[in-house]
């Protein structure tokens, strides 16, 4: 089974695709995360990140891997480096190439492979799982998304502005909407849900609730086919 979880930076995606994978014991996959581990790769082996035929490259040469909360870029955890501003603005730069976007698609598909799965990004609902059993499109207005990416980075120890940043967010939005393979939308089917005033508890139960009733009634159906 495979719920889906799309939307922009800080529309609280990642703490609720984290959190519903627990409630529902089921496997999470953050797909953003291996966009950034491209972006690293790219970065530490001094490449220009506009020369695409060498970014594919890269992204088909290293090897991705989660395990225990942690993400391993060829063995290395790269948990933290990966969430710098310098590898933030680089992922959403080789997230627009489309050879790059095929092999970590491939990746995502393998590592949905017959299990349960929460996953998350900008186009699992659309792109990678099109028969999702459940999809759901988070939103929040800008000023509230650049406020939690701000306390996140205060956390890190990291200076910068609240405008910087909303500034930031504004430009990766615009470009993960408007490049030509798998923007950034929501997918017809997709269940849109607004976090800006909501808390995650808030967000997680009605995620929880409409993927559980959707659980029961496919149950329900399935009971009086067979009964028939
Ligand atoms: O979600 P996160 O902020 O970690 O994603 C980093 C970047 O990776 C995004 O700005 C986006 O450009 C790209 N991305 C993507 N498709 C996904 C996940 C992330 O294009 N499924």
């Amino acid at each position: 089974m495979i719920v889906t979880i799309d939307g922009p930076a800080g529309s609280g995606k990642s703490t609720a695709a984290r959190g519903l994978s627990e409630r529902l014991k089921f496997e999470f996959l953050d797909t953003g995360a291996m966009y950034r581990c491209v972006a690293r790769a790219v970065i530490q082996q001094n490449i220009d990140l506009t020369d695409e035929q060498a970014v594919v490259k890269i992204s088909q040469q290293i090897t991705i891997a989660f395990s225990d909360a942690k993400v391993l870029l060829n063995g290395e955890d790269v948990s933290l480096s990966i969430r710098t501003p310098e590898v933030t603005e680089a992922a959403s730069l080789v997230a627009q190439y489309p050879a790059v976007r095929q092999e970590l698609v491939h990746l995502q598909r393998q590592a949905a492979k017959d299990i349960d799965i929460v996953s998350e990004g900008r186009d699992q609902g659309t792109v990678v799982f099109p028969d999702a059993f459940c999809k759901f499109f988070l939103v929040a207005v800008p000023q509230e998304r650049a406020r939690r990416r701000f306390e996140e980075l205060q956390a890190q120890g990291k200076t910068t502005t609240l405008s910087e940043i909303l500034q930031q967010i504004e430009e990766r939005d615009q470009r993960d909407e408007q490049r030509t393979v798998a923007p950034l939308k929501p997918a017809d089917d997709a269940i849109e849900i607004n976090t800006s005033d909501l808390t995650i508890d808030e967000v997680l139960n009605q995620l929880e609730q409409i993927v559980r009733s959707r659980i029961n009634s496919t149950t329900h159906e399935q009971d009086s086919e067979g009964n028939l």
